[in-house]
């Protein structure tokens, strides 16, 4: 059985984790010591020899984005960190940046040395306010240490709060104080970026795994994980669980293995569906505790590995209301560039609402998977796509359950047998 592999999340039971001392102790900083002391492009080959891979859903290899920077252009470069962690189940970024945010202000200084950037922006929600804290104190503390200011500076910036800010053009667009909606590509963000210029964007788990990189070897990473999903990566396990929370272990472990390193799915209850990646992947069943949550496992057995957040649902859980409940979210957050992700979102929740009360017929599942076709790779990003996931899986899994609300006039389920989705609302 593959078993848990801490890399990133080695000392986060230590109660200073957080600090520049506790970092130091455990050998911090040295690895951009050893960076900066190699060529730049040398980093950029050592980050794709080690097979990492965007750890923030799109799963593109990083050491091959930072190469698309071009280099002797004598513009500007900027390194973005995508801290905009907001899709539901998504709890990974958060963790990692309260109890280690030394990791990635040191992953920071390698990449921007890697791809010839003097600054990085860190873009993080403003509503954890308990992070921003932390992160800024981090970053003060690395500046007292001269640690930062030395070559690479590093600014915190506070979104206001929208999901579509986590699509990277969009996120820029806001960091230059625009609305938040994303851009036409091409160009695209390595050719003009922010303030037009080139610019790297990479999830805070992508720009915190590269250290250990720099100083284990390329080799030691793709020790881990499986053939072309290579490393360690953050699994966010949330639900009807015993223990939910962060597991880190190498890419490939089965959901199986998951639960079983982490105590199960509550007493007395059995697994009914799970997202493999958060709520925008299609959902799987207990058909598919066993594919290996890689990149090409996942995408296999038809669904995306996206965040590796694993909300697992029991049999108490209506999959209908938990799928209102996450159209009615992708309705709220569709920035509204496009019509077929605005208008359409708002139709999708119309008719969930109505089957979920056990109002329309038969013929509202056919119009709710023609919809969601014609939102399904006409949208302007990928928010419209991943809208229509949890409806066109849950509908392929679960279609009795949702003939069941129209036979039945409503909700088959008991509210109160389960402890989720209690009082959904618009
Ligand atoms: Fe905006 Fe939705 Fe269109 Fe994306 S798909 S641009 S979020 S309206």
């Amino acid at each position: 059985m593959t078993k848990l592999a801490p890399v990133l999340s080695a000392h986060w039971d230590e109660k200073d984790s957080f600090t520049l001392e506790a970092y130091k102790r455990h050998g911090g900083y040295k690895a951009s010591e050893k960076a900066l002391a190699m060529d730049p492009d040398a980093v950029i080959q050592l980050v794709k020899d080690s097979g990492l891979r965007g750890r923030g859903g799109a799963g593109f290899p990083t050491g091959m984005k930072w190469g698309f920077i071009p280099q002797g252009d004598n513009k500007d470069h900027y390194l973005v960190v995508n801290a905009d962690e907001s899709e539901p189940g998504t709890c990974k970024d958060t963790p990692l940046l309260m109890a280690n945010p030394h990791v990635l202000i040191e992953g920071c200084i390698i990449a921007c040395h890697a791809i010839r950037a003097k600054h990085a922006f860190i873009y993080i929600r403003g509503e954890v306010t308990h992070v921003v804290r932390r992160v800024n104190q981090a970053i003060a503390d690395a500046y007292a240490a001269g640690i930062l200011g030395n070559g690479v500076d590093v600014v915190l910036h506070i979104g206001a709060g929208a999901y579509i800010c986590g699509e990277e053009t969009a996120l820029l667009d806001s960091l230059e104080g625009f609305r938040g909606q994303p851009r036409l590509r091409p160009p695209f963000p390595a050719i003009a970026g922010l303030y037009a210029r080139p610019t790297v964007v990479n999830n805070v788990e992508s720009i915190s795994s590269v250290p250990a990189i720099v100083m284990n070897g390329a080799e030691w990473y793709q020790s881990m994980g499986t053939e072309k999903s290579k490393g360690t990566t953050l699994y966010s396990l949330s639900g009807h669980v015993v223990n939910p929370g962060q597991f880190e272990a190498p890419l490939g472990i089965t959901l199986r293995e998951i639960l079983e390193l982490s105590g199960g799915v509550r007493k007395g209850h059995k697994l009914k569906f799970w997202t493999p990646g958060g709520s925008s992947t299609p959902l799987f069943t207990d058909e598919h505790l066993d594919v290996p949550l890689d990149y090409e496992g996942v995408a296999a057995a038809g669904s995306m590995l996206g965040t590796k957040a694993l909300q697992i649902f029991d049999e108490t859980t209506c999959v209908v209301r938990a799928v209102l409940r996450w159209t009615e979210f992708y309705k709220h957050e569709s920035c509204g560039k496009c019509t077929p992700c605005r208008e359409g979102t708002w139709w999708l929740v119309q008719i969930l609402r109505d089957l979920e009360a056990g109002k329309g017929t038969e013929a509202d599942l056919a119009k709710l998977l023609d919809l969601c076709d014609n939102i399904m790779g006409r949208s302007f990003c990928a928010l419209g796509d991943g809208a229509t996931s949890p409806i066109t899986s849950s509908i392929k899994y679960f279609r009795d359950e949702y003939i069941a609300h129209l036979t039945n006039g409503g909700c088959p389920f008991d509210p109160v047998a389960s402890t989720l989705f209690v009082g959904a609302g618009a």
